[in-house]
């Protein structure tokens, strides 16, 4: 008689994503267990909605550039605002609406008139025509979804995986597509940073839809090892060659949030440098209030803004890798704290506080504005800290007596 054995225990090796995962512990990692790992979809999801709708419209726009056979409006730039938006409505729909992904109606028209156009309507519009002309023609391949396995760290606990994976999508623009390019904005910059050698590379390019940090943030790091570890999993792809750079476009600085441009607007009346501005932007800055309406700033500025380039090596590579160990072993230990019937707010903050901040201070919640547009600031111990109760609506919690 055939005789069953029992089935072996179930092996999955866990999966890491870039952005989906690391980037968003680093942010919260109270955040990141609910929304993420737990996915309990934010009931207005800003963030995540304006990251796919940029994306997606960078992606479809260059896709449309490329094509021979599509209406030859694409092929010029810039387009008008009735095509940019027909495609951003078909973005919406078609990328973002199937994954319950709802755009928010303060940011986004879905209808075409220009005048009633909402932040993420001008921001797309903007993008496609400020960088379309020069990072299109550069563009290799696009979307290329990358993976690799690492050793899993050491955390302290059982590991449940010897390995674990990790993942992302980026651009790839070819230097051979850059040679014969000269009056283009991304190849000078490239040129600027880049010493000068023969042979073939690439430059890795993502795309964030997020406004630019400060050079001291902490996230600009974070967002560095970002391309640095694209570089490390790029480098084990069959046929990649040797990636020099890593390109970041901040797309909402395209057209800046009224948080830029009160930090800009601060700069310019304290007589401090700002960085790519002309004579008028200055002026138009230091002119600036809240309550006016938001200043046309020239190209130059708002591209300068958006644009920032860093050199890449393989030992850059190889060390950025490296850096995402840590979140990781992080992640796991506040698993199996989470297993063991650790309660889920202490595993989860208790393991991201151990995340190393630049100061050496002890880690804080991310920025107000993320804070506020968090489902969960209503109880977070984190928030009520940094930020304090009225700041971000904490309800007090019952009086529970004397
Ligand atoms: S309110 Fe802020 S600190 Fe609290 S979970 Fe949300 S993002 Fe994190």
């Amino acid at each position: 008689m055939m005789k069953l054995t029992p089935r072996e225990d179930y092996k999955e090796i866990p999966k890491y994503s870039l952005t989906g995962d690391l980037l968003a512990f680093h942010r919260c990692g109270l955040q990141y267990r609910l929304q993420n790992r737990g996915r309990l979809p934010p009931s207005t999801p800003v963030q995540l909605w304006f990251g796919g709708f940029i994306h997606g419209v960078m992606e479809d726009a260059y896709l449309s550039w490329r094509e021979p056979s599509s209406d030859p409006r694409y092929r010029a730039f810039p387009w008008d605002y009735t095509l940019s938006h027909a495609l951003q409505v078909t973005v919406d729909r078609t990328r973002l609406r199937p994954q319950n992904v709802i755009a928010p109606t303060n940011q986004f028209n879905p209808e075409p008139d220009q005048a009633q156009a909402r932040s993420a309507n001008l921001r797309a519009h903007e993008a496609i025509n400020l960088w379309g002309p020069h990072l299109f023609p550069l563009i290799d391949r696009p979307e290329i979804a990358l993976h690799g396995l690492r050793d899993m760290p050491e955390t302290g606990h059982p590991r449940r995986a010897d390995f674990f994976e990790i993942s992302g999508i980026i651009d790839v623009l070819a230097a051979t597509n850059m040679r014969a390019l000269t009056d283009n904005v991304l190849v000078r910059r490239l040129q600027e940073v880049l010493p000068p050698r023969d042979g073939d590379f690439e430059i890795i390019v993502d795309y964030k839809g997020t406004d630019r940090p400060e050079p001291s943030d902490e996230m600009m790091r974070v967002y560095q090892w970002q391309l640095e570890t694209y570089a490390w999993l790029r480098s084990r792809q069959e046929g990649a060659r040797p990636v020099r750079a890593g390109i970041l476009l901040f797309l909402t600085e395209v057209h800046p949030s009224r948080e830029v441009l009160a930090r800009l607007a601060e700069r310019a009346r304290l007589g401090e440098p700002v960085e790519g501005a002309t004579a008028e932007d200055l002026e138009a800055l230091r002119n600036h209030r809240w309550d006016r309406p938001v200043p046309r700033l020239s190209e130059q500025l708002r591209m300068h803004r958006s644009l920032y380039v860093i050199p890449l090596d393989s030992a850059r590579a190889e060390m950025g890798a490296g850096l995402f160990d840590l979140p990781v072993s992080l992640i796991e230990k506040a698993v199996a704290l989470e297993v063991r019937g650790v309660p889920l707010s202490k595993a989860w903050v208790d393991t991201w506080r151990r995340l190393p901040t630049p100061d050496g201070r002890p880690r804080r919640a991310p920025d107000l504005k993320t804070c506020i547009a968090c489902d969960h600031r209503t109880y977070c111990p984190i928030a009520l800290e940094t930020h304090g109760a009225s700041a971000v609506g904490t309800i007090p919690r019952p009086f529970s007596g004397p």
